[in-house]
């Protein structure tokens, strides 16, 4: 949704602006996503591979370390169960593949063996005797029903079942979706998607052999580096989370580039914009950690805030920026209405994204625990042009990125607007 005629008489010089953003933006998406940070979570310790990488190209940047951390890095505690080595599920006796038709449930814990499976649905739920299911896989399908209550109806009386089961599956007939915890269960948890009975037939057994790892100790690290401002000792904060889920076996990986490879490379070409001058306010680029675990870098930085929360302007939190076709969401715009007022000016004035739509508060990203503690805060996201969602599928060469131009002046105009 560009403004074509007002642009023309600009538009070499523009043109050759907007590709270098973008392209340093794919850059760092790609090393972000690449392999060797291992989807950026905590297996073979990719988030703090990745919070090196950050802390490199902070430097490289211009960004300088704050004195009160004497280095780029804020190191907090992040317990985490893992799932480090061998991954193996047969549906009789098929292997399935991980990522595609199954996840482990992020809590599961680890073991091997192979059992009968007791099929547990609707027509016969209220006729198996927890007997049935001692030392067997109970594979428990509720079907496609929404309602909440026929959902937790099924949940409770699947629940004394799944106490004498060896393992247990979930079918799930939605998209796979998975996510990271601290705690481990008791047993082996599979989601399993629906297509699989499908496509392998009515199950008889299942196979499991899960290396699973509780890293209790586990410690991850904010990245944070400041452009002094000429009122020094007030803060801007652009941040991003740069974590994601890693592996789920050593062989499986989730990428993570929309969410939020994609957001911690537009705060650092922001970072790079900032840094070419002296803005009003200081500026403070932070890259999160422990995002997907709970928003746990987020609550740690505003439980030890290196610089007073009194003394921070405003907090604008970018996750998920490779799209936009369908334009941005603001989380916080109903609290902070003259914030939104002036974002969605900028916007419609310039002709930049589709739409810039307003949303109340949600616990859904790291502005969260800022805007609990009376510090205003923006969360943005962007919307249209990828389905990819805490999958394998969300890979650098799927995300659009044909918004990212726009999106970068928006945020860099209202940014450089307070
Ligand atoms: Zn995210």
């Amino acid at each position: 949704m560009k403004k074509l005629l007002a642009g023309l008489l600009f538009s070499l010089p523009l043109l050759t602006v907007q590709a270098q953003e973008r392209d340093y933006a794919l850059t760092q998406i790609r090393i972000l996503t690449s392999d060797s940070l291992h989807g950026r979570g905590y297996v073979n310790q990719g988030d703090v591979k990745a919070a090196r990488y950050l802390q490199g190209e902070f430097a490289r940047i211009g960004l300088q370390p704050l004195p009160e951390l004497k280095s780029y890095l804020q190191s907090f505690p992040n317990p985490v169960n893992t799932f480090p080595g061998t991954l193996k599920i047969f549906y009789n006796d098929t292997e399935l593949q991980p990522g595609v038709d199954y996840l482990l449930s992020p809590e599961s814990a680890g073991g091997s063996g192979k059992a009968k499976v007791v099929q547990v649905n609707w027509s016969n739920l209220q006729r198996i005797k927890a007997s049935k299911c001692r030392d067997r896989v109970l594979m428990a399908d509720p079907g496609t029903t929404k309602n909440k209550d026929s959902l937790s109806l099924f949940w409770r009386t699947v629940a004394p079942l799944n106490r004498e089961a060896a393992v247990f599956v979930s079918v799930e007939h939605g998209k796979l979706t998975w996510s990271v915890s601290s705690g481990v269960a008791g047993k082996v948890l599979i989601e399993l998607a629906a297509a699989v009975p499908l496509k392998y037939g009515k199950p008889r057994s299942l196979a499991w052999e899960v290396e699973q790892k509780a890293e209790p100790a586990y410690r991850s690290q904010n990245v944070i580096g400041m452009v002094k401002g000429t009122i020094a000792d007030s803060f801007v904060l652009v941040t991003a989370h740069y974590d994601h889920l890693g592996r789920m076996g050593a062989a499986t990986i989730f990428p993570g580039a929309n969410d939020n490879a994609s957001g911690t490379a537009l705060m650092l070409d922001l970072a790079r914009s900032f840094a070419a001058e002296t803005p009003k306010y200081s500026m403070l680029f932070v890259a999160f950690a422990g995002e997907e675990a709970g928003l746990v870098g987020s609550r740690y930085f505003t439980d030890h805030p290196p610089v007073p929360l009194k003394n921070i302007k405003m907090v604008y939190n970018i996750d998920l920026a490779g799209g936009g076709d369908k334009g941005v969401t603001i989380v916080n715009a109903t609290e902070y209405p003259a914030y939104f007022a002036k974002l969605e000016e900028l916007n419609t004035r310039n002709g930049w994204l589709a739409a810039v739509k307003k949303r109340g508060k949600a616990a859904n990203s790291d502005h969260y625990w800022f805007s609990e503690k009376g510090v205003p805060a923006f969360f943005m996201y962007a919307e249209g042009g990828v389905t990819a969602y805490h999958d394998v599928n969300d890979t650098a060469d799927k995300l659009p990125m044909n918004e990212y131009e726009d999106l970068f002046r928006l945020v860099r105009a209202f940014l450089g607007s307070l």
